[in-house]
């Protein structure tokens, strides 16, 4: 897909449903590739699931293991991040603005 941000010059967006461990794992791996990634998630965290039975047992607050996806991007200059769901098409932008 063409960026249209960019003037519809060739670089191209990639696109990322899901900011689990796959999807962060993938837009860090793009970090430095000449495309824009846009990450999409429902929620505006990642969850560290292994480590939700220590929550479950009191033994962790939830903020411990919940991170807000914005600020683990924060620092890649072509990550953007969308809250929104995927399957629906109803991306709400949320950079620098996520809830
Ligand atoms: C209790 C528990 C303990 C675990 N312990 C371990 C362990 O010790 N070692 C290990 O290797 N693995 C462990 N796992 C498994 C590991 O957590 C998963 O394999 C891993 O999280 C999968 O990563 P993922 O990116 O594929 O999916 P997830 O981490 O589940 O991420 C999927 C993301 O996509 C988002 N999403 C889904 N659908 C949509 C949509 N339609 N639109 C927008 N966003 C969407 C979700 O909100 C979520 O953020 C554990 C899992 C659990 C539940």
């Amino acid at each position: 897909m063409l960026n249209r941000s960019t003037g519809g010059t060739a670089r191209p967006r990639v696109v990322i449903v899901g900011g689990g461990f796959g999807g962060l794992s993938a837009a860090r791996a793009l970090a430095r590739a000449p495309v824009d990634v846009t990450l999409i998630d429902r929620h505006n965290y990642h969850l560290f699931q292994p480590l939700l039975y220590q929550v479950a047992t009191a033994g962790l607050a939830p903020n411990s293991i919940a991170a807000p996806i914005r600020a683990i991007l924060r620092r890649q200059a072509n990550a953007s991040r969308y809250h929104g769901d995927g399957d629906r098409n109803r991306c709400r932008q949320s950079v620098g603005a996520d809830r």
